[in-house]
């Protein structure tokens, strides 16, 4: 047993409430030992989960019984006064306890309306729900609820009932990120199933730890969590948690550092002639902050320890023509490059990218990804493993065994917060080359070195200055035409634009399917005429790289595309972009799409389209202001942070140890110092061992997805 950490399984329940947490009755206290496997089974596991409910839970990265105790709720309800039905006035929150008289129902457009009459012994309301069908059959006269929200003029806007007295009405009940098809009250209804698993979530900090670090054990922070009395029990519940991710993420830090010292890497000297023709090849000056990061790439090129740079620029800042320099660098000498990026279609666009800059030079360009056709994929190991490939594009099908570069000097890692710890550092592990990570992920400097550890960072911090900002409208679904004639206007100058499908997450089939049945709407109605292609996620790969080759060629006008453009899409002689339902996208899916146009000298639109203010939810409205507001990607992060809460500043779809769910960054850093400082005396114990690795093992429920 050593001193900080202990077998996850082992551990029989310290006695509930160590130091200083209370535990009330409501939480779950069973004197067994923790099963763990439990919280690994799915959600459809839990009573009322079937497969459409699960589909929509696994679209907000909820797919076991786990999952749900590591989400964290955006806020907690204020406590509100229990009113009677004549006292109602004014526009606070506040509790009646009812039984319905009569009850209907009616749509509008896409929302549904329920109604009821409801009455106390002083009076009667009419009581009103949005998008909850399933409540419709459940209100029979007669039935008692107990109601939360605001009367205003037209009666008493619900924002949360109970039923059977399931406490969600409660002061102080989690607000958990809820959708359009997934309400408030299943999240809360099935988070309260996980709680009562919460013993379960066994406890890998010893007694002697948490006693040091006055932390609960993490059942007992799990269930301050989800179900608190008071707000300071929720606080020292997610600091609990936070302990947990920071020192996961440090002692995964310190691990790839030692990893780092023992390597090397061959020293690639100074640049030479091929970098000369590189440089002279570009149609453009490099940036001040290009040549700054070039000269620090060219500082760490020049030693024996290998590179481990992170570059970080705002979309279209220009980090793969630096990219591109890092990469040359090595092949100057005879050596091997590689890019890997997160998916098909980003590795594909680098491809065409990269090849285009490098054919006119004589460096050869191969790309390969695991949708090869066996033949193809050989073919291109073939050319890995002679040398005869220069730079080599692809996915993670890069750092599979059987890819043997004869000598790989530099390689680039795009998004890396995309990959986890695991995949991020296999690529380096047998092969120690010099490493330049790309991120776009806008975060300050001191929170890139938290979540980075020691990489060292340059920043583009300015756009090549013949950029102008993109110009951001938000339009309501009634004026979309006159969208389309805005953009009917840019195509007939000879220019190309995008169309952005609506963001369904059913399947990427249904995806796939929905984007093509918009593309031929279309063809038939407001870009008759126009050359239109469709880009989805769907496309055999040789049809994608198809697509994408002639939309950049100019032989495409219209690209109607699914988010599969998000990232890493080139084509400089885009200048709008017309964004579909646009309030369903993240704040940072919008930015990364609208980064998609603007690249060229050319005046560029993003043109939002969405429903009016008033049928939109709050953060959705939010979200669209702020995209009009600024192009500055560091605000919107900031923005992000406030609309969204804490905690997901590094994203909400990445995966790997940046996802830090339970920290406030900019609160903890107390938190993180005790962190560093608990991994590091484990780390000088010679403890990380097999204990460490069982311990960065439950990454997976820290968001390693
Ligand atoms: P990102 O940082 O998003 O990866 P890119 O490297 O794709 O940005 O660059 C965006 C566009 O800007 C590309 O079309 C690229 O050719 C162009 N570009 C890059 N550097 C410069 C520069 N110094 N001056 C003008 N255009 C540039
Ligand atoms: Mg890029």
């Amino acid at each position: 047993m050593i001193r900080g950490l202990k077998g996850t399984r082992a551990r029989v329940g310290l006695p509930a409430g160590f130091s200083g947490l209370d535990p009330p009755d409501r939480w779950p206290c069973p004197r067994s030992a923790p099963r763990p496997e439990r919280l690994e089974a799915g959600v459809e596991t839990l009573h009322g989960v079937g497969p459409t409910l699960a589909r929509r839970l696994a679209r907000i990265g909820v797919e076991t019984v786990g999952d749900l105790l590591w989400q964290r709720p955006r806020r907690y309800e204020e406590p509100a006064p229990s009113k009677r039905v004549c006292d109602l006035f004014g526009e606070d929150d506040a509790v009646i306890e009812v039984v319905v008289r009569s009850a209907s129902s009616r749509r509008r457009g896409r929302l549904r309306i329920l109604t009821a009459q409801v009455a106390d012994e002083t009076g009667e309301i009419k009581a009103t729900w949005f998008n909850q069908p399933w409540l419709e059959g459940k209100l029979a006269p007669g039935t008692r609820l107990r109601l939360r929200g605001r009367a205003n003029r037209y009666g008493f806007a619900v924002s949360s009932y109970d039923l059977e007295g399931e406490g969600v009405t409660a002061d102080f009940a989690p607000v958990y990120p809820a959708s359009e098809d997934l309400a408030q009250k299943r999240l809360r209804d099935l988070h309260s199933q996980a709680v009562a698993l919460v013993r379960d979530a066994g406890e890998p900090l010893s007694a002697t730890l948490l006693a040091e670090e006055r932390l609960p054990i993490r059942a007992d922070a799990l269930a301050a969590v989800h179900a608190p009395r008071v707000l300071a029990e929720a606080e020292v519940g997610r600091a609990r948690l936070a302990f947990d991710e920071l020192l996961v993420l440090r002692l995964a830090l310190a691990r790839t550092a030692a990893e780092r010292e023992r390597a090397s890497a061959v020293p690639l000297g100074e640049p030479g002639e091929l970098i000369a023709r590189y440089r002279a090849s570009l149609p453009f000056t490099l940036t001040t902050d290009q040549e700054r990061s070039i000269t620090e790439i060219d500082t760490d090129l020049e030693r024996s320890t290998p590179m481990q740079r992170l570059l970080q620029g705002d979309v279209g800042s220009g980090k793969t023509v630096v990219a591109l320099y890092a990469l040359l660098r090595a092949v100057e000498l005879g050596r091997q490059g590689a890019l890997m990026a997160p998916t098909e279609t980003l590795a594909e666009q680098h491809f065409l990218t990269i090849d285009e800059l490098c054919a006119p030079l004589g460096v050869r360009v191969v790309l390969l990804t695991s949708s090869l056709r066996a033949r193809e994929h050989s073919a291109a190991r073939q050319l890995i493993s002679s040398g005869d490939a220069h730079v080599v594009v692809g996915t993670h099908a890069l750092i599979q065994k059987e890819v043997e570069f004869r000598d790989l000097s530099v390689a680039v890692v795009d998004e890396q917060h995309r990959f986890g710890v695991g995949q991020r550092t296999a690529l380096v592990e047998n092969r120690s080359p010099h490493v330049l990570h790309l991120t776009a992920t806008p975060i300050p400097r001191t929170l890139a070195l938290t979540v980075y550890g020691d990489l060292e960072v340059s920043e583009l911090s300015l756009p090549p200055a013949n950029r102008k900002p993109v110009v951001t409208a938000w339009v309501t679904e009634d004026r979309s035409s006159e969208a389309y004639t805005r953009l009917r206007r840019h195509l007939d100058d000879r220019r190309q634009a995008y169309v952005v499908c609506p963001l369904i997450e059913e399947s990427e089939t249904k995806v796939a399917r929905a984007a093509e049945a918009e593309a031929e709407r279309l063809r038939d109605g407001e870009l008759r005429g126009y050359r239109v292609a469709c880009l989805h996620g769907r496309l055999p790969p040789a049809e994608r790289r198809g697509v994408m080759a002639s939309f950049k060629a100019g032989e495409v006008d219209v690209l109607v595309a699914t988010t599969v453009i998000e990232v890493g899409v080139d084509v400089s002689n885009a200048t709008i972009m017309i964004v579909q339902e646009a309030d369903r996208f993240g704040l940072a899916q919008l930015h990364q799409l609208r980064g998609r146009v603007g690249r060229g000298a050319e005046q560029s639109y993003c043109l939002l389209v969405s429903r009016a203010k008033e049928e939109l939810n709050e953060g959705a409205s939010d979200r669209l202001e702020a995209m009009v507001a600024t192009t500055d990607g560091f605000e919107l992060a900031e923005r992000d942070l406030e609309i969204r809460g804490e905690g997901q500043l590094l994203g909400a779809r990445q995966s790997g140890y940046s996802d830090l769910r339970f920290v406030r960054l900019r609160h903890d850093q107390r938190l993180l110092e005790r962190a560093r400082a608990v991994a590091r005396d484990l780390d000088e114990e010679g403890l990380l061992g097999d204990d460490v690795d069982r311990l960065l093992g439950e990454a997976a429920h820290l968001g390693d997805s």
